[in-house]
């Protein structure tokens, strides 16, 4: 490794992606710093996966109280204080924060705080102080996109749904994707009255049909307002302090006491200057990369949400450590394969999902795909009133009956996907899965029994 730079590898966003190359690279050897402008843990840990699964959890408990009465319990639900539970998720997020100080401080990687811009393609500013490194990786993440309409400011975004201290009463949340998903549906569990607007017909385009459509019908069953086909085009702010969104075709709806946008996010390198080092952007703004997560310079990298591609934690911190396993463990050829990469919807019933949908399929290997697929009640919700419906779906291809996409929706599908990736990606069969001796009485069960 030279010396010629202060550092072998300069880390810029303490997130998923950064944190992750840093930590390998220092594993190696590597003298090793990570620049972040906010807080310790990026997206995920502060205003993403972290907070959103604890407020999931909050409205899981939620049903869990009205179903304790169908299974004999003379609880009463009094009432849910928000605040206490944003109090503790924050107490929460704080440790892992400092953890993070202690655990870069043992390894020996320099944490640098401020907001990082290049000056060439191996100098760094950041906070009045420049330092160059060998090898840069740009892990700068995304932010989320408020729409360029007139008082879209009266609105908030996902970060600020969790800088919330109360709970609001009346939400409109305009977007149809995974967070649009999970904010309404964690919302109308703790007791909030929600609308969704969305652009076209469907919620989760790009997933496959059966949990759209499942999706759908069992948030409308719990009393999600969805407003499909529909372009909020202005906010406004009526004297009593409520807002009033203003739709194409002259609709009006008003009384709302809080207004989520949540279409989209875009990349953030807003003052890194990566014209600076000569970095190409794409026309998104995305910083393409390769399949070893080199951009096109031969020394600058970037992994996580700011490519692109497959924005996930867990593809952020495995596209991290592969690239430092290349960098400095010598395997020229380790990189990340982002084909099959699994998902997970924390929605109410949670979504499981991976490889190709059932259209996907079709288009790509005709007639050879098969469908099997299942709907039924899950034995818990039999003694329930409020009846949630599981459903899930194996797509396979060939003569072999290669499964090449598995797809759940249902309670407890979160929990249950991650053993079907492993034998998606290890290339399983049908008849591997009917070869499975099922595990009973599950849900989990149906998907080695599928007729
Ligand atoms: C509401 C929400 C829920 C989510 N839920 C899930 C989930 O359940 N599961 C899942 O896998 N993923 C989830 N995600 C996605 C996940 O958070 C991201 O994929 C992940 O955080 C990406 O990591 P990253 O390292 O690319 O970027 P980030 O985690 O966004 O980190 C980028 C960091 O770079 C810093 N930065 C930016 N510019 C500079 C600069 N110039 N100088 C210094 N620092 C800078 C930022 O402050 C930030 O801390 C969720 C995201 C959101 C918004």
């Amino acid at each position: 490794m030279s010396r010629q730079y202060d550092y072998d590898l300069v880390a810029i966003g303490a997130g998923s992606g950064g944190l992750s190359v840093a930590q390998r690279a220092a594993q190696y050897g590597a003298k090793t710093a990570v620049i972040e402008a906010g807080k310790m843990g990026g997206t995920c840990v502060n205003v993403g996966c972290v907070p959103k699964k604890i407020m999931w959890f909050g409205a899981q408990l939620a049903y869990a109280l009205r179903d304790a009465r169908d299974y004999g319990f003379a609880v009463e639900n009094r009432g849910f204080d928000w605040s206490a539970l944003v109090h503790k998720r924050e107490a929460y997020i704080a440790s892992i924060n400092n953890w993070y100080h202690t655990y870069l401080s043992d390894s020996n990687i320099d944490e640098i705080t401020g907001h990082a811009r290049f000056i060439d393609a191996h100098t760094l500013e950041a906070n009045g102080k420049t330092l160059t490194a060998e090898r840069i990786v740009v892990a700068t993440g995304t932010r989320p996109v408020v729409p360029d309409i007139p008082g879209a400011g009266l609105g908030i975004t996902s970060d600020g749904f969790f800088a919330l201290d109360h709970q609001p009463q009346q939400v409109a949340i305009v977007g149809s994707g995974y967070i649009a998903v999970e904010l309404a549906g964690l919302l109308n569990s703790l007791g909030s009255d929600v609308m969704m607007y969305l652009r076209k017909g469907h919620l989760l385009r790009e997933f496959e049909a059966m949990l759209r459509e499942s999706l759908m019908e069992m948030m409308l069953e719990d009393g999600i307002d969805i407003v499909p086909r529909t372009q909020v085009t202005e906010v406004r702010r009526n004297p009593d302090g409520k807002l009033q969104l203003v739709c194409d075709k002259g609709r009006l709806t008003g009384n709302i006491d809080e207004l989520i946008w949540a279409i989209g996010r875009e990349p953030d390198h807003s003052g890194l200057q990566p014209e600076a080092a000569g970095i190409h952007i794409d026309e998104r703004g995305y910083i393409p990369v390769d399949d070893f997560q080199n951009t096109n310079i031969a020394h600058i990298h970037a992994i996580g949400d700011v490519t692109g591609r497959a924005p996930l934690t867990p593809v952020a911190i495995a596209a991290g450590r592969r690239l430092a396993d290349r960098l400095y463990d010598n395997k020229p050829d380790r990189h990340l394969d982002y084909a099959n990469i699994p998902t997970i919807v924390f929605s109410h019933p949670p979504i499981g999902t991976v490889g190709l949908t059932e259209d996907e399929a079709r288009a790509g290997h005709g007639d050879s795909v098969k469908v099997y697929q299942t709907r039924f009640t899950a034995m818990y919700n039999a003694l329930t009133a409020h009846d949630i419906k599981t459903a899930m779906k194996l797509v396979v291809v060939g003569s072999q009956e290669k499964v090449v996409g598995c797809h759940i929706i249902g309670p407890g599908a979160d929990e249950m996907l991650q053993g079907f990736a492993v034998a998606l990606k290890m290339g399983a069969t049908k008849k591997d899965l009917d070869d499975t001796v099922a595990l009973h009485p599950t849900s989990a069960e149906e998907l080695v029994t599928m007729k």
